[in-house]
């Protein structure tokens, strides 16, 4: 028997609707691209996407289409998620940070029609365009006074593109299961891949985050999403915060500390969400000026692991709460987050820390196993690593424009990354199956390593990759950059490491570079960092 509640689908535009009627007045402010502060408001935010939506029907746009988006977190930013989506049209991230011939690869890929553009990224389009013929006009998102003379396809200022439409205008409706948005994953090897999400998947992974063990957003909470619209959905921020009423505060273009320093101070922020390179920035920035924070109680870290000495610092020395969140962009993307259970409430100190260091326990929603190479499950006893997979409502089974089956035959999907899982259902990611250093048959941790090794006070930035052993068939070389000012001596380091991991962990050498390169989505570029030691070879 069916029950006989009503057919309600789960549609995105059901949040801008219901964020404009209870919460209508609670503000989004953003730094703007063009400099000044910007103020706006659900209401407002929820008209205007209404004549995006329009603007994008007069131009032709239909359900499934494809709309790239090259965009800061912003106002119009995020209009331009409501308004895509309002018609059953598909918003496409694109990360400005990939390289020109990505951008060429991932739009072509995509076939997307239009691309939304902020006023940062028009050269570089206007360097690429005519190796995007899918792209029928470009939306620059900005005023007529800042309209910039560009050959671009059809360019037309964003303001103007909407100010042509009124505001009288119904969402379409559709199943929820349509397509609402696509990102593709930073491709470190091969091309990249596209992850398709739906108007379900958004509003169920959006609903299940913003409890008080994961997002901890409320209609009183004043949010600082640093975590760009175009990395990986960006944690779900665009869709909980309308859901819940909170504040958001946009950072724009800016994100140094000094710049998210004075947004935090100025519009109140009470929780932000950012990798651990932008919170590494903001403690600089804090340490050198001698500032406090005096409105921020929670962190979100994540998107690569948080460094122990990090959350320590930010938790002792400014008093916040850190909670640190893993997940990636085919699972919308949050799979964890470390919230203490009531459970281990009595743990303190060192031992906090260290719990507070993995990347936590999934959220309902999220089903997750180790297993071994061949498929068999491993036990929940922190010690263990193996491959970590997953299942949910938010996770991906497939890439677009591929057929290709990526579950295992329970529907599984494997993340390619390694870790343990402790009694508690605590997982710590040991690292992705390509960087772990496999020694003498056994595995090293590339990121307990590196986390270590920035524990220590000279140094900024570490990484960790295996280096070619005759005997041990791959070693540990530790990477590291000085803190301004600091000089490093490898001795030291090593020292200061010894004691703390197994002995036959310890890096067999420390070389000092002054730059470690990232990924555009701000990881450390191991792939990069080998070919850069392709020919180092370790001390005897
Ligand atoms: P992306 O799809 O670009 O968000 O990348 C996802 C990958 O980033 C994951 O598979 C992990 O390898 C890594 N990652 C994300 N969050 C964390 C974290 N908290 N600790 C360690 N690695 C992480």
């Amino acid at each position: 028997m069916l029950g006989l509640m009503q057919d309600w689908p789960l549609l995105i535009h059901r949040i801008i609707d219901y964020a404009a009627r209870q919460h209508g007045q609670r503000e989004v402010v953003s730094r703007s691209v063009e400099g000044p502060i910007h103020r706006t408001n659900y209401s407002q935010i929820r008209e205007r996407s209404k004549k995006v939506a329009q603007a994008l029907e007069a131009d032709g746009v239909r359900l499934g289409d494809r709309i790239a988006t090259l965009a800061w977190n912003t106002w119009r930013h995020l209009e331009s998620w409501y308004g895509i989506t309002g018609i059953g049209a598909i918003y496409h991230t694109v990360n400005p940070r990939l390289f020109p011939d990505q951008i060429v690869w991932i739009v072509n890929h995509a076939q997307d029609r239009m691309v939304l553009t902020d006023l940062t990224f028009v050269p570089l389009l206007e360097a690429i365009a005519d190796k995007l013929p899918s792209v029928e006009r470009y939306v620059i998102l900005t005023d007529r006074a800042h309209m910039p003379a560009t050959k671009l396809n059809n360019a037309i200022c964003y303001e103007d593109w909407i100010a042509a439409q009124d505001r009288d205008f119904e969402w379409a409706d559709f199943d929820e299961k349509t397509a609402a948005g696509l990102c593709y994953t930073s491709g470190t090897t091969g091309n990249p891949k596209g992850v398709l999400y739906t108007h379900r998947s958004n509003v169920l992974h959006s609903m299940s985050l913003v409890h008080q063990d994961a997002l901890r957003i409320s209609a009183s909470t004043v949010v600082l999403p640093v975590v760009p619209l175009f990395h990986a959905n960006s944690w779900s921020l665009a869709f909980s915060c309308p859901m819940q009423g909170a504040k958001m505060v946009m950072p724009g273009p800016k994100l140094d500390g000094a710049s998210l320093y004075e947004l935090m101070e100025q519009e109140g922020v009470t929780m932000a969400a950012g990798v651990p390179t932008v919170w590494a920035m903001l403690l600089a920035f804090l340490q050198k000026e001698g500032r406090k924070l005096s409105t921020t109680k929670f962190m979100l870290v994540g998107g690569s692991a948080a460094p122990r000495a990090m959350i320590e610092t930010f938790e002792r020395d400014y008093g916040l709460t850190v909670v640190h969140a893993w997940g990636m962009t085919e699972m919308s993307p949050i799979g964890s987050l470390c919230a203490v259970k009531s459970s281990l409430s009595h743990v303190t100190g060192e031992a906090l820390l260290d719990l507070k260091s993995k990347q936590g326990y999934a959220p309902f929603g999220v089903d997750m196993k180790i297993t071994d190479d061949e498929g068999r499950e491993l036990p929940w006893d922190g010690k263990t690593f193996g491959r970590l997979k997953v299942s949910g409502f938010a996770v991906t089974k497939g890439y677009f424009g591929s057929d290709e089956n990526i579950l295992d035959p329970q529907g599984f999907f494997d993340t390619g990354d390694v870790a343990t899982i402790d009694p508690e259902g605590y997982m710590q990611i040991t690292d992705r199956s390509k960087d772990v250093i496999k020694s003498g048959g056994e595995w090293i941790s590339s990121i307990e390593l590196e986390n270590l090794a920035v524990g220590h006070p000279d140094v900024a930035e570490a990484a960790v990759i295996g280096i070619a052993h005759e005997k041990w068939s791959e070693r540990p070389l530790l990477i590291v950059v000085a803190k301004e000012g600091r000089s490093i001596d490898r001795r030291n380091v090593l020292s200061f490491m010894d004691g703390k991991i197994a002995k036959w962990w310890m890096p067999d050498d420390v070389q000092v570079i002054s730059e470690i390169p990232h990924t555009a989505t701000g990881k450390i570029n191991k792939l990069k960092l080998r070919e850069e030691f392709r020919d180092y070879r370790l001390p005897e």
